[in-house]
């Protein structure tokens, strides 16, 4: 069992201890404060369990999930309970720590980098500055969760003040510190969404800060710095605007597939909701006797993975595909490819199964291996059999609805932009859409999309679904794959008002 710190949402902020606990782990027990990208490296297979808050509701109680942790431990699992910053910073931690040394149960902390030391650094803020300030004092605001503050000593602390949990207490907090003795000029600042892409900074005082936040509209997650120091960002602030900043995009596929999108997205300053509606599932089977074919079509990274895994499992290698043409989809599959040493023979300009048709159209085939999900379209195993050739499907993983949390599935419906990349998403997210809210319906589009969720689909045959679902699209990639879609999204964002 381990308590383990994500960091502060900023995925390149967890720790390489986090990310080997994570990559090993059976069962994985998250909150809200944990960022999309950080369960990027999750085993598709592993237990993802939310314990946070559901759409602005009730918690899972406490109790429940320290619970579930020791269910979980003593049945022999990997657990790994992550939290975010620093598990012992405010996270519960110790309790929690507490309650598996009580059930017997051994445990090791992973310490992260803390909200309160990482936010005010992406916001330019040093806690600590040479002749400005020698001391820095954590501090919840939330009283109820701690011990109730000393607010006199609080007051007269000689250094920087970094409170967690205070965006709703905000004006509150200033105004019994200053009357408390606290300096009313001193500079302060809100740093929302830190390290994340959503990231926002509001300056003032002491005395201005809490008008400031409420102007700007701060919403948690955010932190307060009150001290000198805060004026220095106005000097050392470093993030550059990026050009997506402040819109949100929900990203539909297999967590698993998800992360290169992710990452883009991210890196263009979007804040990514991951809802994967779809998990991948490899079904299990002996490896093919891939010398007896002259063509072996790969329709995916996944398939790709997949198949490489039957064939070490029977001890076999990439030279199992040396006597065949590799034909490759699109450019997600070649690189796959690459990465195990095996140049594809051929990738069509398009990746769509039509182009892969008329990429080889030329090509010679009398057996062609066909390896792919096992629900898929016809279309290139029927164009390779209407000219001839023998062909075998062979079926290496399934796709699976995934069902939604009722909070990730809210702010989906809600984001500014929502991507779909294959038909399997668009029906999966209409099933997760139905199942998480019975039929509830407000009006609103056919998965409970808000009308204001502009729709961006990879290319032509998920359109298609999206289109006999009752949904209109607005973007298409013209390329279709990841940076084909990012490419048309951000075309999109920068033609609409933000
Ligand atoms: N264990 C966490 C803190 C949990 S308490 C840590 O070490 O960071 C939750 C509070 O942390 C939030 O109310 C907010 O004040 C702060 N917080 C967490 N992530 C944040 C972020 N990315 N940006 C700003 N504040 C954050």
């Amino acid at each position: 069992m381990y308590l383990v710190g994500a960091g502060p949402g900023d995925p390149g902020l967890m720790t390489a201890r986090a990310l080997e606990l994570i990559a090993a782990a059976e069962v994985i027990l998250y909150d809200r404060l944990i960022g999309p990208a950080v369960l990027d490296a999750a085993r598709p297979e592993a237990e993802l369990v939310f314990v946070g808050k559901e759409g602005g509701g009730a918690a899972v109680p406490q109790e429940e999930t320290e619970a579930l942790m020791i269910r979980r431990a003593r049945e022999g699992k990997t657990v790994v309970r992550l939290k975010g910053g620093d598990p012992f910073v405010f996270g519960r931690g110790g309790e929690e720590a507490l309650a598996l040394r009580a059930a017997g149960v051994s445990y090791e902390v992973v310490p992260g980098v803390t909200s309160g030391l990482a936010a005010p650094a992406y916001a330019g803020i040093p806690v600590t500055h040479r002749g400005v300030s020698s001391a820095v004092a954590l501090v919840t605001a939330h009283a109820s969760e701690e011990t109730d503050l000393d607010w006199a000593a609080l007051a007269e602390f000689p250094g920087t003040l970094v409170f967690y949990m205070a965006v709703r207490q905000l004006a509150e907090v200033a105004a019994v510190l200053i009357a408390a003795g606290r300096d009313p000029k001193q500079p302060a600042a809100v740093v929302e969404a830190g390290t994340l892409a959503a990231q926002r900074t509001v300056r003032g005082t002491l005395q201005t800060i809490g008008a400031r936040a409420a102007e700007e509209a701060i919403r948690p997650p955010a932190l307060v710095v009150v001290g000198e120091v805060a004026a220095l960002a106005s000097e050392l602030a470093w993030l550059p605007k990026r050009p997506l900043a402040g819109r949100t995009v929900a990203i539909t596929r297999a967590r698993a597939q998800a992360s290169s999108l992710a990452r883009e997205l991210e890196g263009l300053g979007a804040t990514v909701v991951q809802a994967p509606v779809i998990r991948v599932r490899r079904l299990d089977g002996p490896a093919p006797d891939l010398g007896s074919y002259d063509l072996i079509c790969l329709t995916s990274a996944n398939g790709v993975g997949a198949l490489f895994e039957r064939l070490a499992a029977a001890g076999q290698d990439a030279r199992a595909l040396a006597g065949a043409r590799v034909a490759a989809i699109g450019a997600g599959t070649a690189r796959a490819l690459a990465e195990r040493g095996i140049r594809a023979d051929v990738v069509p300009e398009r990746f769509v199964a039509e182009s892969l048709v008329e990429a080889l159209a030329e090509v010679p085939v009398s057996r062609a291996l066909i390896a792919r999900a096992s629900e898929a379209r016809d279309v290139l195993p029927d164009a390779l059999r209407a000219r001839g050739a023998q062909v075998d499907v062979l079926a290496l993983y399934e796709t699976v609805v995934e069902p939604l949390p009722a909070e990730v599935l809210a702010t989906a419906r809600a984001a500014d932009y929502i991507t779909f990349t294959s038909s399997s998403t668009v029906r999966s997210f209409l099933a997760a859409a139905a199942s998480g809210d019975g039929d509830v319906s407000d009006g609103s589009r056919p998965g409970g999309l808000s009308q204001q969720t502009r729709i961006v689909s990879i290319g032509p045959v998920t359109s298609q679904s999206l289109h006999e679902a009752g949904l209109e699209v607005d973007v298409e990639a013209s390329r279709h794959d990841v940076a084909g879609l990012v490419q048309a999204l951000l075309g999109d964002a920068m033609a609409q008002p933000g």
